[in-house]
């Protein structure tokens, strides 16, 4: 039933043609109703107006005060800027502009008193605003009634008069228009149950907030209705998946796994590697489609766990893939299995971004033909020319790098869907796992293969660095090898291979040639020569590694023992500890070292002490979960996640999370299909969200 809130954003007073354009293109909105649910991401608490003399330099975001022009010049040379001194009686504050001066001049007068709203700063212990908005203090101004939203905008969206305060505006516009046509979309039972305020007064207040109390009662009604509609989708999507009958069946265990099993495998299984196994083959006899995912700490040894899933899938007579986030670690992944396999009769291929025309021209009509059991790869594996011939078991490696889409075509490689195995070493609670990636069962591998002695962690100086190229050297001379690694974030790129260049020429000097071999591996480099030089290092010939974190996930060289992290004070707290599983991974003693310099912000010297105190990935998670609030889960990684979520935060909201979800189940298990008439808006809710993704992600179940 079309609403007046899915008319056309540039119907709103004060859009048109132009920035409806862009605020489509820059932050999705294109209907009344997704500017009505563009949320503010922080509040301003405009109630307050400072004396200039009570600012304290103590990082506050934003304050007014108000306070008359006393004086008004142009200064500086080449570029101009505009000054007002402004005083209020208690002190003295100068406003600066840098852009539109002529035209902001025009309209301020010396004399006149404004109310002043900026972000502070102080220079020479003076109180000093940048840009900040005035507002002519007249006979009618009253002071603002409450809290004022600050949206998130963009710059070619602020360039065009939609700054946080334009969007503000357009808000006040549709607000005008927009109120009498919101209706409640939860039953009403349900809002007395839970002690909901009603849509609309929600609405109102997470967008004007008339006091604190009600912005919070706003918050909790929208995240609630955000993660039941999440839930119900999540729920009913997997009831509908194990009620169908389509999975395929991987009933015999035959020759491949059996051979592997007898005759090649190197070491006995773990106990937790036996237990995820024995749920996979069960998984796979339901006649259900499975669709697990698999988290095991760094090193805990889950590509034994897919190939052994794949071996099955082999002796059904069904094909499987297995793709991982990295060239590197797709030819590493190959490389294991050929070798474990040995002369077992499987055949295994793969397929990367720099497979040349001749090695596909031979493996694709192979695959299609059913000539290849276990195709590893990148998302090269995903491209249209891929054909398998009969695609049963999915394998994907360190989940979170791939996007939903990107995950979604692979299902879509068979009439029916295959069986999907996601694995991550990245730790993170059931219910959060679901909100994430989707309907899932969740195996855990909570073990790690015997004999290994937890990494002793430290954190170093920089001006200690002679001290840990002393410690390298007696680690490199009782016959181990030493990784260094270097940052690498997208902004600063050149900076940062300068970083890697200079480390690696003085550790060049550091340890010299002969007697010393070190190595370099980055993402600028051609692929044929990465894996030139990390073959250099694998077989040993190379003491000493300097990578980006190019090598972050997967790269296996048991007899590296020492990890030298560089500006570790750069790195998340996940990404250390994934690094940090690159040693320990033989019997001897390992290593991991941090180095930064001395001066670290608060967060950045938690992360670091959490590394040195613990090697539990489950401890460090939820740290890193409570340090970001989730904030990078929802950012960075929000390509992956099967929900964007607009207000619920999935590192602060678990509770909410789990409320949802029980609330979610208890009205599916009394009727599943959302039948009943008191359910209708329910059912709504729940088709609103599923079909958010349905493009991307009907294939999942
Ligand atoms: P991850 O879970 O991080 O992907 P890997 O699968 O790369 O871990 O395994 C880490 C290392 O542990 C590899 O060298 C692998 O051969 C070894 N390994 C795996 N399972 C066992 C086991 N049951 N006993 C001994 N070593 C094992
Ligand atoms: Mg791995």
């Amino acid at each position: 039933m079309a609403s007046f809130l899915d008319n056309d954003i540039k119907f709103l007073r004060g859009v048109g043609e132009r920035r409806a354009l862009l605020l489509q293109k820059e932050l999705g909105i294109a209907t009344l109703r997704d500017l009505l649910y563009y949320f503010p991401f922080r509040y301003i608490d405009r109630t307050k107006v400072y004396r200039i003399a009570e600012v304290r330099d103590d990082g506050q975001t934003y304050i007014q005060i108000r306070a008359r022009i006393e004086g008004l010049s142009m200064q500086g040379g080449g570029r101009k800027r505009l000054v007002a001194v402004v005083s209020d009686g208690s002190g003295m504050a100068e406003l600066v502009w840098f852009s539109g001066i002529k035209w902001i001049e025009k309209r301020l007068e010396v004399g006149r008193e404004y109310i002043v709203f900026g972000r502070p700063a102080f220079f020479r212990e003076q109180l000093s605003i940048v840009h900040p908005e005035m507002e002519p203090v007249s006979a009618a101004w009253t002071r603002p009634s409450g809290m004022q939203g600050v949206y998130g905008t963009t710059e070619s969206l602020s360039s065009n008069q939609l700054g946080s305060k334009g969007i503000y505006n357009l808000v006040c516009n549709l607000w005008q228009v927009a109120e009498h046509h919101i209706v409640e979309t939860l039953p009403a039972s349900m809002i007395e149950a839970w002690g909901l305020i009603p849509l609309r007064e929600a609405l109102f207040n997470i967008h004007f907030p008339k006091s604190p109390e009600l912005l919070r009662q706003a918050e909790y009604r929208l995240k609630f209705e955000e993660l039941l509609g999440i839930q119900l989708s999540i729920l009913s999507q997997r009831a509908g998946r194990t009620s169908r009958d389509d999975g395929f069946l991987f009933s015999r265990v035959g020759e491949a796994f059996n051979g592997f099993y007898n005759t090649r495998l190197p070491f006995p299984l773990t106990g937790a590697q036996k237990r995820v196994i024995k749920e996979i083959r069960a998984d796979t006899v339901t006649g259900h489609q499975m669709n697990r995912l698999l988290q095991g700490d760094v090193g805990s040894g889950k590509t034994l766990v897919a190939l052994m899933s794949m071996l099955l899938a082999t002796d059904n007579g069904f094909q499987s893939c297995l793709m991982a986030p990295t060239e590197i670690l797709a030819r590493q992944h190959y490389a294991t299995i050929v070798r474990m396999l040995g002369d077992l009769p499987v055949r295994v291929g793969i397929l990367t971004g720099s497979s040349t025309t001749r090695e596909r021209r031979e493996l694709l009509p192979a695959l299609e033909a059913g000539e290849i059991d276990i195709l590893v790869g990148t998302h090269a594996l995903i491209e249209d020319t891929v054909r398998f011939a009969n695609l049963g078991f999915v394998v994907i490696d360190e989940q979170h790098r791939f996007g939903v889409e990107q995950r979604a075509r692979l299902w879509t490689k068979n009439q029916r869907p295959p069986h999907v195995l996601v694995m991550t070493a990245t730790p993170i609670p059931r219910t959060l796992a679901m909100t994430l990636y989707g309907d899932l069962d969740v195996s855990v591998i909570d073990e790690m293969p015997p004999g290994r002695k937890p990494i002793k962690t430290v954190h170093m100086r920089d001006s200690q660095r002679l001290r840990v190229y002393g410690f390298m050297g007696e680690e490199i001379r009782k016959g181990h090898q030493v990784y260094v690694v270097y940052p690498l974030i997208q902004e600063s790129e050149k900076m940062d291979y300068k970083d890697l260049q200079d480390g690696f020429e003085s550790i060049c000097n550091q340890f010299p040639l002969p007697q010393y071999v070190t190595t370099v591996v980055h993402g600028k480099m051609k692929p044929a020569d990465k894996e030139a030089n990390m073959k250099l290092f694998k077989e040993g010939v190379a003491h000493i590694m300097v990578a980006t974190s190019v090598i972050e996930v997967g790269v296996d060289v048991p007899n590296a023992s020492v990890m030298v992290i560089e500006s570790a004070e750069r790195f998340g707290l996940s990404q250390l500890h994934q690094l940090r599983g690159r040693v320990g991974r033989g019997a001897d003693q390992s290593y991991c070292i941090l180095m930064s310099g001395d001066k670290l912000s608060r967060e950045a010297r938690a992360r670091l002490n959490a590394m040195v105190a613990t090697n539990d990935g489950f401890e460090l998670s939820e740290l890193d979960l409570k340090l970001r609030g989730a904030g990078d889960l929802n950012g960075t990684q929000q390509s992956g996640l099967a929900f964007e979520l607009k207000i619920a935060n999935l590192g602060k909201d678990t509770q909410l999370i789990e409320l949802a979800r029980q609330v979610a189940q208890q009205v599916l298990d009394e009727d599943p299909e959302l039948a009943q008439p008191s359910n209708a808006l329910l059912k709504e809710l729940k088709e609103r969200y599923s079909s958010k993704r349905e493009t991307d992600f009907s294939m999942i179940s």
